[in-house]
Parts: structure tokens; sequence; C-alpha cells
């Protein structure tokens, strides 16, 4: 969606056209990747988010890239930014495995 897509609905603007404060990476620890803990994984509605950030910011993994895309390689599925959303984007669903 560009800018002015984003604008005649009301939205912000995509992510990848806002600065966003630097955030650490995820990377893989002495118990490996963290996206193999995970039994719930969330998903964000793009309807319902405004692209605040918020749940990149909370994402205790860094799992949570500024296009705000989830890794799932190392995406716990601790529910956090389900929790901070304030518009209620993020649910969390049971992973099939
Ligand atoms: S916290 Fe919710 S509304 Fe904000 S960017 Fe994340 S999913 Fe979107
Ligand atoms: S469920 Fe937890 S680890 Fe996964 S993206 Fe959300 S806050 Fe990050």
């Amino acid at each position: 969606m560009t800018a002015a897509e984003a604008a005649a609905k009301g939205r912000a603007q995509p992510a990848r056209e806002r600065k966003r404060i630097a955030v650490s990476k995820p990377v893989k620890g002495a118990a490996g990747k963290t996206g193999a803990w995970r039994t719930f994984k969330p998903v964000i509605d793009p309807e319902q988010c405004n692209q605040c950030g918020l749940c990149q910011l909370y994402c205790p993994e860094a799992a949570i890239d500024e296009n705000l895309e989830v890794d799932y390689e190392f995406c716990k599925g601790c529910g956090i930014c389900a929790n901070e959303c304030p518009k209620k984007a993020i649910r969390m669903e049971k992973e099939e495995r």
C-alpha cells in the first residue's frame, strides 16, 4: 500500500516508509533457535494494524522486523506482542507441527 492509499484509508503510512529506532536482531543462542519452543504463533491482521510498532519494541526475541513481519525461526510464541498491541491486531494461533 502506498502512502497516498494509506492516507485515503485513514491508516498510518506503510512501515518501510517510516523510520524506527534500531532494535537488536535475533540470534541463535545456546539452546538453539527460540522458534522451536513455540506452541502458539502470532499472526498480524494488516487490516486492524495501525503500524505503531509497539509489538516490535516489546518482543523479547526481536522477532518482529521493521516491516512488521514475524521471524518464526525465533518467535517463541510468548504472546507479549498480542497482549501489548493497542489495536488487538495480533491473534495467537495454535501451531500445526
Ligand atoms: S502493536 Fe499492533 S497495531 Fe501496533 S504495529 Fe504491532 S500489530 Fe500493528
Ligand atoms: S509471540 Fe513473543 S516472541 Fe513471538 S513475536 Fe510475539 S512477542 Fe515476539
